[in-house]
């Protein structure tokens, strides 16, 4: 088993991010399956691993089994809700405590950050969050009020269609740099040379949120009032959907709508915060920009459609994520899962929400074939891919 995250070669000419491409994509952990059983023991109790995470560096971690491999090797979540794959050769040291398994309390995650981070940065706690940051509290706030709103609209557009959310089992967190320099060296340390580029990321592994102050230039060494600081976002839109669309993959990945390490088709997580990523920044007591047309995808998805779109595109974005993790190709991906997520999410919501529950049950690192992808969205939408193309492909000629 190895720990460590997959990257294609960093060689595009564009950031990822002007492209609307996400990074989690490349961030996600691919491991082999082979060694796991298929209906692995799940324990509650708290066990200490001492785990070689370097060649010459050791750390001890606090957290619970969730997988045991055959091979020896482990799956363990902290107690902050960071994932561990720990292979037979890495694991130093396991001990089992008196103690069952216990998420750490907002108060100690924050601690716990600021010990990992240093002097300067400070924690702001709302509901579900801890932000870790060294912005200053103003845009600590800021993005503590946006993502809880996120959280309440996200819930409560799923609750109105049906699907059954969890809380949180750990508080969410959010570390925000005060400019983007000091993001692209903390990116480079956890996420590798592809997030450096980027406007934030969500860390499947980690499970954090890392980003920064997008309106640092602006702010200088004075505090901006908070119509300075209003208007200065109003010019930062499309960033500020960047960090909406982190958000919301972090919701969907601590509610229970997806499974960190199962089998989840990227053009349904990437579709899914797609959805949510038109920022709604004016309201304050709701989000009334869930799931209106996402004019920048639409644009894509319709170039795409006109010049280069093969005919079994639909076909091979739902048997495979490749497409999202080549270069040349992921710009188009990303507009065809928006647009087919948004077709089936307006279109086929009680089927949408059960190929969600479907998805949400697959068992961690066991990775489905594009046979089995097929064949599942098939029997979930009752119809052959090609039939549900057609159905699409028409609505979308419609939307404005
Ligand atoms: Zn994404």
């Amino acid at each position: 088993m190895s720990q460590r995250t997959a990257h294609p070669s960093p060689s595009t000419p564009l950031p990822k991010w002007a492209m609307g491409v996400c990074v989690c994509t490349v961030l996600l952990w691919l491991a082999a399956s082979a060694g796991f059983a298929a209906d692995p023991p799940v324990s509650q109790r708290l066990e200490e691993f001492r785990i070689k995470v370097e060649k010459d560096r050791e750390q001890t971690v606090l957290g619970r089994v969730l997988l045991d491999a055959q091979d020896g090797g482990l799956l363990v979540i902290g107690r902050d809700g960071k994932l561990w794959s720990v292979g037979v050769d890495e694991l130093v040291r396991r001990k089992v405590t008196d103690e069952d398994f216990s998420p750490l309390s907002a108060k100690a995650l924050g601690e716990q950050l600021r010990g990992e981070l240093g002097a300067g940065f400070e924690i702001v706690t709302t509901k579900h969050y801890v932000i870790c940051s060294n912005a200053g509290r103003q845009y600590s706030q800021w993005c503590g009020t946006l993502f809880e709103r996120l959280f309440d609209a996200f819930r409560n557009y799923w609750k109105q269609r049906g699907l059954a959310l969890h809380y949180p089992e750990f508080p969410l967190i959010a570390i925000v740099f005060a400019n983007e320099q000091q993001f692209a060296a903390f990116a480079q340390r956890d996420a590798g040379p592809d997030a450096t580029s980027s406007k934030g990321y969500f860390s499947i592994t980690s499970n954090r949120m890392v980003m920064y102050d997008l309106v640092a230039e602006a702010r200088g060494a004075a505090a901006l009032s908070a119509t300075e600081f209003q208007q200065r976002l109003g010019t930062q839109a499309f960033n500020v959907a960047t960090v909406v669309h982190e958000a919301t993959h972090q919701i969907a990945f601590n509610s229970g709508m997806h499974t960190r390490y199962a089998d989840n088709p990227l053009w349904l997580t990437e579709g899914m915060a797609m959805f949510f990523e038109t920022p709604d920044l004016n309201s304050k007591t709701g989000w009334r920009t869930v799931g209106i047309v996402n004019d920048l995808r639409l644009k894509q998805f319709r170039d795409f459609s006109t010049k280069r779109r093969p005919a079994d595109s639909l076909a091979t974005l739902i048997q495979s994520d490749a497409r999202f993790t080549d270069e040349k190709l992921a710009v188009d991906a990303y507009a065809e899962a928006w647009s087919l997520s948004y077709f089936l999410i307006k279109n086929r919501p009680a089927d949408y929400v059960r190929y969600l529950e479907r998805l949400a049950a697959k068992p961690r690192l066991m990775w489905d074939t594009p046979e089995q992808r097929v064949a599942e969205f098939e029997e979930v939408f009752g119809k052959k891919v090609n039939e549900i193309e057609a159905d699409w492909v028409k609505a979308m000629r419609r939307l404005k």
